[in-house]
């Protein structure tokens, strides 16, 4: 099984997590800008976040043979604080450099003017900067919280095949699929979506447009969960092609639309040994 993992958060993940997903067949990986489960106290902190994902992150997935790359943006729920604001001013930097494959985090989480005024300037970087956007869902009242995001969506004039609305279920797949943009789904091990839920979502939608992920973190996640519903869908008599198209394609398809994709395997030669900016992934290796 060849795996895409859309939406996860490796910052937060082992080593072993690395190495356990290239066995499951992950090769490539977008990693989503998030909070980091407390606030951020100044916009310095956004900074070293964001180049951790674009310069260390990247390496460290390197090497253990998966491609990764990843969106930015300023997320939802800091949007409401005023001392994150000024991270809007740094984005466009951002958004220009190599391995970031959309606008994203962005949408709501609470439902505030603060979110709606970061959501519709961060819309309309993506139209101007030519790149695809990741939209969360907020998780509370979320029925009414996605159709106020497809509004603010169709508002911003950017193409709705441009736009993935994530964190989907069965009461909100309905009015994403009819909006034209791209569905995602987090399948989680206790809560919310998970793989048999995901088959039957699936069954009833067909495979155009979706978009699988773990969005595993550092809360009670799995990093395997786009596995575990590839192999769910084979139970339940979907061809292996249909799992390929929607753990490889579509991702490929959707994060394709920036243009900066890099998916070409690894060189054999390029391995553990290598450094970057001085610091490699081994620790204590016998000679
Ligand atoms: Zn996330």
């Amino acid at each position: 099984m060849r795996i895409f993992d859309p939406h996860i958060h490796m910052t937060s993940r082992t080593t072993g997590d690395y190495e356990a997903m290239y066995a499951a067949g992950v090769r490539a990986l977008v990693e989503p800008a998030f909070w980091l489960g407390q606030p951020r106290t100044s916009v310095g902190s956004f900074v070293d976040y964001f180049d951790g994902l674009i310069g260390w992150e990247r390496f460290r997935a390197a090497q253990f043979g998966i491609r990764h790359h990843c969106t930015i943006a300023l997320n939802p729920k800091e949007a409401n604080d005023p001392r994150c604001a000024e991270v809007l001013d740094l984005l466009p930097r951002y958004l220009a450099k190599d391995g970031v494959v959309a606008v994203g985090e962005v949408g709501y989480d609470s439902m505030t003017d603060a979110e709606e005024k970061a959501f519709t300037r961060q819309l309309a970087l993506a139209v101007e900067h030519d790149l695809p956007v990741l939209v969360h869902t907020p998780h509370r009242d979320k029925l009414a919280g996605t159709k106020r995001t497809l509004d603010v969506v169709a508002d911003s004039g950017i193409a709705p095949d441009r736009v993935v609305v994530d964190h989907l279920n069965e009461l909100t797949v309905g009015v994403v699929a009819d909006s034209g943009c791209w569905m995602g789904f987090s399948i989680y091990p206790d809560t919310k979506m998970d793989e048999q839920r995901m088959v039957a979502i699936l069954r009833e939608y067909g495979t155009d447009r979706m978009l699988v992920n773990s969005a595993a973190d550092w809360g009670r996640s799995d990093p395997l969960k786009t596995q575990a519903t590839g192999t769910a869908m084979l139970e339940a008599g979907f061809t292996e092609s249909a799992v390929d198209t929607v753990l490889w394609s579509n991702p490929v398809a959707f994060y394709g639309k920036s243009g900066k994709l890099m998916l070409d395997p690894f060189p054999s030669d390029e391995g553990s040994a290598a450094t970057f900016e001085g610091n490699s992934v081994l620790r204590g290796a016998r000679a």
